[in-house]
């Protein structure tokens, strides 16, 4: 049922052929072609926006759960050096079982962080900076700082 009185319809109907046919004119396209053509525009815009306001999301979940993290194993701190810049900062694997972890399918990261929070941070990680990290790897599971068991070839 049109709300238009039958009269004031023909009216409108006349209006609406008129303006179809400037805008035609004009824009070279119909306006409904030109609707559908703002409107894809407008859909693109609107996943990039929130694409990237996902990302973002995820991001800042990531940082802070990795805050959690190493608050819980004692903070952004080296605890073998003591360095405390959080970009050198690492979870190490304090029984050296990371190579084993990873075999069986667990992997480091945000994937390692979520684990470590499901099972209310068991013991066996602590924070190291890489170079201790690295330095432990290499030195058979100590880190050099503390005691050089290997002086063999280092890399
Ligand atoms: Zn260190
Ligand atoms: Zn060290």
């Amino acid at each position: 049922m049109s709300v238009y009185p039958s009269d004031r319809l023909e009216y409108r109907q006349g209006y609406q052929r008129e303006y179809k046919a400037r805008f035609r004119a004009k824009h070279g396209m119909s306006s409904s072609a030109a609707q559908r053509k703002a409107n894809s525009v407008t859909a693109a815009k609107h996943r990039e926006t929130e694409k990237r306001r996902y990302v973002a999301y995820g991001r800042r979940n990531r940082m802070q759960l990795r805050d959690e993290v190493f608050e819980a194993y004692g903070g952004f701190v080296c605890a073998c050096c003591g360095e405390s810049g959080r970009h050198f900062l690492s979870l190490d694997h304090i029984f050296n079982n990371g190579a084993e972890e990873k075999r069986r399918g667990f992997r480091g990261g945000a994937t390692l962080h979520r684990r470590l929070k499901q099972q209310g941070f068991p013991k066996g990680y602590q924070v190291l900076c890489y170079n201790c990290n690295c330095g432990k790897r290499v030195n058979g599971g100590i880190c050099p700082h503390i005691e050089v068991l290997d002086e063999g070839d280092w890399q």
